[in-house]
């Protein structure tokens, strides 16, 4: 890990504005480290939901009145934002979907549909959580393709030259996250990226650890597809975004069937709507999606260098503070990482320790944190981890280290 750089930000003022960390757990003030699963929601985001639902309720793109057509033009600003956030070309890139999971599951049954056929491969890692697994083991059990797996090293980084034996002219779809939320691990996309398009492969990129935290330009990237779970990014549950270069969702056939999707039905032909629309069957997550809209406000008025670099000064500290404990192994110590920190008690189960920390009011997440394969690879059960947000402080860092030393005296 590079020296950390200071930041100006005022943490304080950012902690009020998440109503939720006031409180106290179990007698103590609450500790939340559990952000790589899902971070807070600040008020902006949490009032637009009520004004949303207050004010202006309505279904959006078909309605002419006054009210559809505010929603209307709250939920395409999100779009909008979303395209900027991420550098991508045009709004038509742009998909709204559940978030990450639907976005690979999209990208697998369609993409996968149209262009995978028996004896082609798909790459994956060894560090991808099970939605950038399973859907890809569908498209191979369907297509008669084969699943490969980049191997990881001992610190957590991706084995690249074992990657760059993999490719081939059978290589047709890269997966991979730019960010793990088991370790941490920063995954070097653009060489991925890179090698994969020199083969000629198609390469999905899962951001759900990148949104928050990374930048992300899906134009200097040049991937192919993109995914953003906006629970992930201060925003509300329920909805995120699919990023596909414009060429490749035009060649795709449709996801789901429905109202919206559509230009035309009849019973004999049914014409599909335009991009995105083409893949937005039904009534869509419309509330979500506004607010989600002003998360993404919030992270670009913070600034993601400065909330990269507030984690990354509480991951050094935590990592450096954690090893001086008996007992503990960290694992995952890939030179880059965001503000993930997984690391194991010799004996004590991991979920006992979440237990235990709850106790004490700091919640972190126990377990196989949907990476089993990853967590197989490093001879584990599960993990601890203590994942860092933007309005955490290095006094919640001593409280964890404390609260571990206690635990570890105990059961020891
Ligand atoms: N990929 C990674 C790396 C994740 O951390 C997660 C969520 N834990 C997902 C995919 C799935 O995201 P979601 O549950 O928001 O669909």
């Amino acid at each position: 890990m590079s020296a950390a750089i200071n930041t100006s930000l005022d943490i304080e003022n950012i902690r009020k504005q998440f109503p939720v960390l006031h409180q106290k757990v179990n007698g103590r003030d609450l500790v939340y480290f559990d952000n790589a699963a899902t971070n807070q929601k600040p008020e902006v985001v949490i009032r637009a939901l009520v004004e949303y639902y207050s004010n202006y309720n309505a279904n959006i793109h078909r309605g002419i009145h006054t009210l559809a057509e505010k929603a209307t033009k709250a939920y395409e600003h999100t779009r909008h934002l979303v395209k900027e956030f991420i550098h991508a070309d045009s709004e038509q890139e742009i998909v709204f979907v559940r978030g990450v999971t639907e976005a690979i599951n999209l990208v697998a049954a369609t993409y996968g549909k149209a262009f995978i056929r028996e004896g082609d491969e798909i790459i994956i890692s060894g560090l991808e959580h099970h939605s950038n697994i399973v859907p890809w083991q569908f498209v191979c059990q369907d297509r008669k393709a084969v699943l490969k797996v980049i191997p990881v090293k001992d610190n957590g980084e991706l084995d690249i030259d074992h990657f760059k034996s993999l490719l081939s002219d059978r290589t047709k779809l890269v997966a991979v996250n730019h960010a793990s939320n088991s370790l941490g691990t920063i995954n070097p996309i653009k060489q991925i990226i890179d090698l994969a398009h020199a083969n000629h492969a198609v390469v999905l990129i899962d951001g759900a650890q990148a949104g928050a935290h990374l930048p992300i330009d899906v134009k200097a990237l040049k991937c192919d597809f993109y995914c953003l779970s906006s629970h992930k990014m201060f925003g509300p549950t329920g909805t995120g975004i699919l990023y596909g270069k414009k060429n490749l969702l035009e060649l795709m056939p449709p996801y789901q069937g429905g109202g919206e999707m559509i230009k035309s039905v009849s019973f004999e032909k049914t014409t599909y709507n335009d991009l995105p629309y083409k893949f937005e069957a039904g009534t869509p997550n419309i509330a979500d999606v506004i607010a989600f809209g002003k998360a993404i406000e919030f992270i670009t008025a913070i600034g993601k260098e400065a909330i990269a670099a507030h984690e990354h000064e509480l991951l050094v500290y935590a990592t450096e503070k954690i090893k001086s404990l008996p007992h503990v192994r960290v694992i995952g110590e890939a030179k880059e990482k965001v503000g993930v920190l997984s690391f194991s008690v010799d004996g004590i189960h991991p979920f006992d320790i979440g237990q235990m920390l709850d106790a004490r009011g700091i919640a972190v997440r126990t377990g196989h944190h949907c990476t089993e394969p990853l967590m197989a690879r490093f001879g584990v059960e599960g993990t601890v981890r203590a994942s860092f947000s933007v309005y955490n402080t290095k006094q919640e860092v001593d409280q964890l280290i404390e609260g571990l030393d206690r635990i570890i005296k105990f059961m020891k």
